[in-house]
């Protein structure tokens, strides 16, 4: 023992661990390049005090396994060290288990709520398009209501005119247009007040809507002159007429109630027409006829 204390602590050629010697300098082959190390490895020249460290090692394994041969408080507690670690490794494995479901029952929740979220999203999509499709349906049926309203309105502008073109009429059936409304001439003080409606003497001037003939006669540069007020008060002028029809009286569109001369401040045959709305100050007839639904 002393021979053993006295050398370096380096198992060198003990039989039991020499091969682990070998095996350890086998994977580090650089330890043999090492100036002694090799040798104090697995060297034959270190073998000199190799005996007795192997006897003193092997009477420290004899004591060893003397003490592990009887019976005593080492047996026991390598025995309850057994139980205990028996019992350890039935809380690990237990333990694992535990862990191992709790992260199986995770993924299945994990995988339930993503299946719940893409339901969610899908049901969303889906109402999405649901939603989309009845709006459209509502801006399509509106857009038909509102061509539907538009087609009637359009329908009932044209009867209404259709109708106005029935109880409105031009004046002179034939004609030719010639000094027009606010028109500046010499022939007249002011600007011209009404309509020329050229035509030969004699043409049929007619009611251009029903009223009631309120005047009739001689009326300086007008000449000869019927005043016609309707129902809603406006009053219609015939004027340079060669003859008067009806002087009184009720008349209904279309009558004939004078014709076409050339009395009064003129130059040639033609029928002056004046529109006076509530008898009052004359306003161009052109808009006032067409907006009657005549075509002039
Ligand atoms: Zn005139």
């Amino acid at each position: 023992m002393a021979a053993a204390e006295d050398r370096p602590p380096v198992p060198i050629s003990m039989p039991d661990i020499g091969g682990m010697a070998d095996d350890i300098s086998d994977k580090l082959p650089d330890a043999k390049s090492l100036p002694g190390i090799g040798d104090l490895i697995s060297g034959s020249d270190a073998n000199e005090g190799a005996d007795s460290a192997a006897s003193a090692n092997a009477a420290s394994a004899a004591s060893a396994a003397s003490a592990a041969d009887s019976p005593g408080p080492l047996s026991r507690t390598t025995q309850t060290g057994t139980d205990a670690g028996e019992a350890l490794r039935s809380r690990i494995l237990q333990q694992a288990d535990a862990q191992q479901g709790a992260a199986e029952q995770e993924a299945r929740e994990a995988a339930e709520q993503a299946a719940i979220q893409q339901a969610a999203k899908e049901a969303a999509t889906q109402q999405k398009s649901a939603e989309k499709a009845a709006a459209a349906k509502e801006a399509a049926e509106l857009e038909a209501k509102r061509k539907a309203e538009e087609a009637a309105r359009q329908k009932a502008e044209a009867e209404r005119l259709a109708k106005l073109a029935k109880s409105f009429i031009a004046p002179v059936s034939s004609y030719t247009l010639t000094a027009s409304f606010g028109q500046a001439g010499d022939r007249w003080a002011a600007d011209h007040t009404g309509q020329d409606f050229a035509a030969p003497t004699g043409t049929p001037v007619k009611a251009v809507h029903s009223g009631t003939i309120t005047q009739a006669g001689w009326a300086g540069s007008y000449g000869y002159r019927i005043v016609l007020t309707l129902d809603d008060g406006t009053e219609l002028w015939f004027c340079h007429l060669s003859s008067m029809v009806k002087t009184s009286g009720k008349v209904d569109t279309g009558d004939v109630i004078g014709r076409v001369g050339a009395t009064g401040n003129v130059t040639g045959p033609h029928l002056h027409l004046e529109v006076r709305p509530g008898a009052g100050d004359p306003i161009d007839p052109m808009p006032w006829l067409r907006d009657h639904g005549v075509n002039v």
